[in-house]
This record gives C-alpha cells, sequence and structure tokens, in this order.
C-alpha cells in the first residue's frame, strides 16, 4: 500500500500485462498437466493481489496460495470464490472466518490444528512438513504426533485433511542434492500420515523452479509463484520457457540539464562526469522500491538507448548521464521490462542491486501508479 500520493499519471508507472499473467499460467499448467496452485502473495508479487488472482484463474489455475488471511480476506472480498490456500497464521488468527469463508489453512504445529478445529467443523487443513528449509513447517520429529491428531480430529469429522506439502530450500538450483532428498522426505511423511490413518490427500512442494524443471517434484498440485509473473527462478532468459515478463517500470524524464566536464552528480558525488555533457533526472527513487544499492550500475533505455544510473540512487530520483543524446523533459525512461522489447530485465536489476528479482518487482511501490492492462504488447491477441 502507498503512503504517498501517486505522482501526476505518467510520471512513474508499472504497467501490468495481465495478458502475460494469463499465458503464462497457461504455459505451466500444459507443462505440468495437474492442478496448479497459483500463488498471488505479496500483492502478486507485486502486481496487484486481485488482478493477478483473476488472471491466473483465466489462464488456467485451480487454486489460489496466499500467505496470511487477510489477503485471502481481499480475494473473497473481490468476489473471487476459487479455491484459495492460506499458509501464515499468528496466534489469535480468525479461523472462523476462513471456515466461513471456504479458505483452505496450511498447518505446521498442532497449536494451530487445535485452534481451526476450535473455530468450528469442517476447516480444510493442508499439513506442512519441513522437508529441509528449516523455515516453516512441522519438524520431523514432531510429524507423527501432529498427524495422529489430525487423523482423530478428521474421523470426528472435526476438519478434513486435503493436503501434506513441503517448501524447497534450494529448487533454483535443479540438480542439487537437496532437491531429492526434501521429495524423498515428503513422501515418507506422506507415508506417515497414511499409517496414521488419513488417505486422500494431496501431495504438493513444486515451487516455480521445480516446476521449470523437475517433473518428479510436481507430485499432486504445483504451487508456482514468480514464473507466473514471467520471470524465470534461475535467474535466466524466461523467454526460454515461452514465460513473458508481466511487470514495466517506467519514469518520465523530469528535467535535462547541460553540465561541465568534472560535475559531481547525487549524493556523495561518486559519479563524475568525464566530459560535457547532460544530466537527465528521473522522478522515483528508494522510497519507491529502487534499490539504493543499484546505485552507478542498474540500467535504464530512454528511446532504445541504455545507460547505467549516474551516482546514487536517492530516496525520490536518480540521475542518468545521457551524453548529447537528444533526450527531454518528459521522456520515457523504462526501468526494467521485458528483454524480448530491447528494454532492461528485472534480472538486470537485481545484479546490479545484488537481489532476486523477486525482490525487486515485489518491492516496487510508493509512488508509481500502477496500471493493469489486458494485452499490453499486443501478442495475445494478435
Ligand atoms: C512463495 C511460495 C511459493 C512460490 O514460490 P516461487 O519461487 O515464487 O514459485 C510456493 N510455496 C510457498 C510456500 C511459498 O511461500
Amino acid at each position: 500500500m502507498s503512503v504517498h500520493p501517486p505522482l501526476s499519471p505518467g510520471m512513474a508507472v508499472l504497467d501490468i500485462d495481465l495478458a502475460a499473467l494469463t499465458h503464462n499460467t497457461a504455459t505451466l499448467r500444459a507443462r505440468v498437466g495437474r492442478p496448479l496452485m497459483a500463488v498471488v502473495k505479496a500483492d502478486g508479487y507485486g502486481h496487484g493481489i486481485v488482478e493477478s488472482a483473476r488472471a491466473a484463474l483465466a489462464g488456467g489455475a485451480d487454486a489460489l496460495g496466499v500467505t496470511i488471511l487477510d489477503e485471502a480476506r481481499t480475494l473473497r472480498g473481490a468476489g473471487i470464490e476459487a479455491r484459495v490456500l492460506s499458509w501464515l497464521h499468528t496466534p489469535g488468527t480468525d479461523f472462523a472466518w476462513a471456515l466461513g469463508a471456504g479458505v483452505e489453512l496450511g498447518v505446521s504445529t498442532i497449536e494451530a490444528l487445535e485452534a481451526i478445529a476450535d473455530a468450528g467443523d469442517g476447516g480444510v487443513v493442508h499439513l506442512k512438513i519441513d522437508t529441509g528449509l528449516g523455515r516453516a513447517g512441522c519438524p520431523p520429529d514432531q510429524w507423527p504426533a501432529l498427524v495422529a491428531r489430525a487423523a482423530e480430529l478428521e474421523s470426528a469429522r472435526r476438519v478434513r485433511i486435503a493436503g501434506v506439502w513441503s517448501h524447497f530450500a534450494f529448487a533454483d538450483a535443479p540438480g542439487h542434492p537437496t532437491v531429492q532428498a526434501q521429495i524423498t522426505a515428503l513422501h515418507e511423511a506422506a507415508e506417515v500420515a497414511r499409517a496414521s490413518g488419513l488417505d486422500g490427500f494431496a501431495l504438493h512442494i513444486a515451487n516455480s523452479a521445480a516446476s521449470l524443471t523437475d517433473p518428479g517434484a510436481w507430485c499432486d498440485m504445483v504451487r508456482p509463484g514468480v514464473s507466473l509473473y514471467g520471470l524465470d527462478p534461475m535467474g535466466g532468459d524466461p523467454s526460454e520457457y515461452d514465460l513473458w515478463p508481466a511487470m514495466r517500470a517506467s519514469a518520465r524524464v523530469l528535467m535535462v540539464k547541460e553540465v561541465p566536464a568534472g560535475t559531481g552528480v547525487s549524493y556523495g558525488l561518486t559519479y563524475t562526469t568525464s566530459r560535457a555533457t547532460r544530466l537527465a533526472v528521473v522522478p522515483v527513487g528508494y522510497a519507491d522500491g529502487i534499490p539504493r544499492a543499484a546505485s552507478g550500475r542498474a540500467p535504464v533505455t530512454i528511446d532504445g538507448v541504455r545507460y547505467p544510473i549516474a551516482g546514487r540512487v536517492c530516496m525520490d530520483q536518480f540521475v542518468v548521464d545521457v551524453g548529447d543524446a537528444d533526450v527531454h523533459a518528459g521522456d520515457e525512461v523504462v526501468l526494467w521490462g521485458d528483454a524480448a522489447y530491447d528494454e532492461p530485465t528485472a534480472q538486470e536489476w537485481a545484479d546490479a542491486a545484488g537481489t532476486i528479482h523477486y525482490e525487486i518487482v515485489a518491492r516496487a511501490g510508493g509512488r508509481f501508479a500502477r496500471r493493469h492492462h489486458n494485452d499490453l504488447r499486443g501478442r495475445a491477441h494478435g
């Protein structure tokens, strides 16, 4: 949510291509040939949760995945009736609302399981085992007790166990030995659950990376996120998987000025002009999710020409040294978009900032206006 008023329309925009989201979902869904839960947490990775959810459903998503119940509430509030799984619950979470709204619940602890049963009958639960990520998920030594209690509650018809699931630590390194070890551990956990009397649950573990690279991880359902937004989780070229980047970040040049050689640029004067040149000021900065760590490095294009950022990214602006190019106030500066259209990519920004593209798109916000398009590039409908 923006705490700033958006800039006047056109000053800085995140253009979101919903046709790309729909296309990417259909591409992934066809690739795996089984149910697909589209992960739309974190405001749809910065693309808008409701719009992203609708676009993914249009592409054949069978269910939606979110972290907290507030996100599920947003989806239901928008009239989206699809299956939704929510998996991060702090103590005191209003499970009664989830039951009434038919939202399925990821559970890692007996406490959460009991709280769901206490909130009413019929809660749909996915039991999460930690197979090696070391984050949420039930530790293996407590798994037998969790599934035993779940089986009791299920036979008393107080809950229904619809899933046994886990999450990868390192699937973006295909072939890494932890990937197979986690799959094996998930199947073992499922055996323990069956031995306790549970059955008919779906097994799921595959994120985007595993959905793209490892059929052995697909199980009964996949849960991709970032790939649906058109980004390759391995950091490569998404077009190799026929994925279309859905976010295009751009801003308008605020002013252009002529400066002599030897002019220091932006805080700390880390960049100095080597010749008489022209500087273009771009009115977005780290308050808008532009990583300050990308100072002096990240690429932009203006009229198809590439420039690195000159000097530090500030809170509200950064500077580009455009030389004698014919650049004027009001010209469009593309920060990231789609390499297929000769635009810099979120991956290049991530490399410049020492992070991953997930963080680049998920944090973009602040004073950017966000606009959704049915088919921004005109490729989905001819
Ligand atoms: C975020 C998340 C996903 C999706 O991961 P991607 O790498 O974006 O595909 C799947 N499952 C869980 C539990 C997650 O938190």
